[in-house]
């Protein structure tokens, strides 16, 4: 958007400069072309002058004009825009010229040139508008002035004519395109015309804003709309110096901008591209972007799930899955932290060494499902009854449990086991081959307030001598083995 915006500024701007240098290059043009024409007149005032200077010196009898014609012949063939020269009586008669023949009974008394200066006593030179030749049939632009006595009284006119044809190829000597057009004016009427047409001779322009500019300003550039064609040009005017004469110069507005018209559309292109490849470069970048985002949600989640695996191996490792009490291992750990605790602490810690009585004959009889069902069951009751925070519960192996019990003495000890021991028989599971006739267990307590030298194992050992000594007494009771430094805790 921003380099859109940038683009019309610059395209606006090189429009502005490009206009500035056609003004220029235009009113450049106008100056030459002004001070062409008007040396070409100035040429030919300057014969006038001499053959007026002539007439002065002369008797005006036939010899002496006579002898002036080849005078005005090789004027005529020097010059070259000058078309002819003529001289006339105060009559308009024709008593000169440079034609090599020419009817003795013309008159010219009626040509508005003649009149003004039979009118006017001025001798300054006067151009007129451009009239078909009466001795050659050509349009010319006749440059007159007026030719005295002595006395100042009028004697008759000289006049030279300029080519209206010559001076018109010199105007298409210029390069102004397909739709320039230069005009030379005197006093609101075109003298000729660029692009060339005879309808446009003599025509008087009609008043408009660039006539008034035209009248008030010695030169300038303006942009306008012709009066002429209707073409919207460039125009750039120049007065002559010495004559009431204004030379236009004008390119087509279109025409003059036309390369920056097509340099602008490339640019503008090329930027909508530029734009485009901007716009999909951003795209992929946010693609990509999307893509990354997406791959680390990804990775996230992949995370998220190996921890959670993990966690799950983690409690397999340390769980039992039958029962869901703590496995042995993690059972082993447990005993051997406690252990050091209460070695450093100097407090007792007991444990309670658990077996399923006569469990064999109960998987014989059941089968080894309903023995598994039997198993959880008793993990549930025995765990139900180790309720302290630092208690601890484990499947020690097969149909064997264990409870950790941290400060706790034989007493104490003994009376948690009692407590499993009753809550598995108020499970009231049926076992026929038992001789209650339901499931039961036995329990052997051990108690230690351990001294640097004892050690875990010890512990186990006289927990599982004093569970064998319950199985020994019957089964379905609570045994402490009264070993020498246990059972008192
Ligand atoms: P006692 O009263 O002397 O302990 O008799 P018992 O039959 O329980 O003795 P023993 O230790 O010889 O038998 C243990 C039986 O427990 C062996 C095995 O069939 C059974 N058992 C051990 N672990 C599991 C288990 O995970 N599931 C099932 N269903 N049975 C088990
Ligand atoms: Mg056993
Ligand atoms: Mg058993």
């Amino acid at each position: 958007m921003l380099l859109l915006a940038i683009n019309a500024w610059l395209i606006y701007q090189t429009r502005r400069t490009e206009l500035a240098q056609i003004s220029r290059a235009n009113s450049n043009l106008a100056q030459a072309v002004t001070a062409q024409v008007e040396g070409s007149i100035a040429e030919v005032e300057h014969v006038l002058d001499n053959i007026v200077f002539a007439l002065e010196r002369s008797d005006l009898t036939t010899d002496s004009l006579q002898r002036m014609q080849p005078m005005l012949v090789s004027q005529v063939a020097a010059i070259k825009q000058l078309k002819g020269l003529f001289v006339y009586d105060a009559a308009g008669r024709w008593i000169v010229n440079s034609e090599a023949s020419w009817d003795p009974s013309r008159n010219n008394a009626d040509r508005s040139y003649f009149v003004h200066h039979r009118n006017n006593p001025s001798v300054r030179p006067l151009i007129s508008a451009p009239i078909v030749s009466r001795s050659s049939g050509e349009w010319i632009i006749p440059v007159s002035r007026r030719v005295n006595d002595p006395d100042g009284n009028f004697q008759g006119v000289v006049l030279g004519t300029l080519s209206v044809r010559n001076l018109g190829e010199f105007l298409n000597k210029f390069a102004i395109g397909q739709q320039g057009a230069i005009a030379v004016i005197l006093a609101g009427r075109i003298l000729v015309r660029r692009p060339f047409s005879e309808q446009d001779l003599g025509k008087r322009l009609p008043a408009s804003p660039l006539q008034t500019l035209f009248a008030t300003q010695p030169s300038g550039t303006a942009d306008a709309r012709s009066t002429v064609d209707g073409v919207q040009r460039i125009i750039s005017f120049e007065h002559m110096q010495n004559y009431p004469v204004l030379v236009t110069v004008a390119v087509g507005k279109d025409e003059a901008l036309a390369d920056w018209e097509s340099t602008s559309i490339m640019q503008t292109a090329w930027v909508i591209v530029l734009c485009m490849m901007v716009a999909g470069a951003g795209t992929f970048v946010i693609r990509a972007i999307r893509l990354r985002v997406q791959a680390e949600a990804g990775l996230r989640d992949a995370r998220d799930a190996l921890t959670e695996a993990n966690q799950r191996l983690a409690h397999l490792a340390q769980y039992d899955e039958l029962t869901g009490l703590p496995n042995r291992r993690y059972f082993d750990s447990r005993l051997h932290r406690a252990f050091r605790e209460a070695q450093r602490d100097k407090h007792s810690l007991a444990i309670v060494m658990i077996d399923v009585d006569q469990f064999k004959q109960y998987n014989d009889r059941y089968g080894h499902v309903e023995g598994d069902h039997c198993l959880q069951l008793v993990a549930d009751a025995v765990q139900s009854v180790a309720r302290r925070p630092y208690d601890f519960v484990a499947r020690y192996g097969g149909e064997e449990m264990v409870m950790l019990l941290p400060k706790t003495d034989s007493a104490g000890a003994e009376r948690v086991a009692e407590a499993g021991r009753v809550a598995v028989l108020n499970l009231r599971i049926r076992h026929e081959a038992s001789s209650l006739g339901m499931a039961s267990i036995s329990l052997g307590v051990a108690c230690l307030t351990p001294q640097a030298h004892d050690m875990p194992e010890d512990l186990i050992r006289v927990a599982d001598a004093a569970l064998y000594k319950a199985k020994r007494e019957g089964r379905n009771r609570v045994c402490i083995d009264p070993q020498p430094g246990f059972a008192a805790g």
